[in-house]
């Protein structure tokens, strides 16, 4: 069984600077867990409208 628990948040850690801006540009998420802003909640672990 290969069930990946790699956060979406985790991604962003990943992510250059380019890709970071288009994610974060425009937050309609913050995550409860880290507290990133994200515009889609999928890029986000414990996602909470902002
Ligand atoms: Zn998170």
């Amino acid at each position: 069984m290969s069930d990946h628990d790699e956060t979406l948040c985790e991604i962003f850690e990943h992510s250059t600077i380019d890709e970071m801006r288009e994610r974060v540009k425009d937050p309609k998420w913050i995550c409860k867990g880290c507290g990133r802003a994200a515009n889609k909640k999928e890029y986000l672990c414990e996602p909470v409208e902002l």
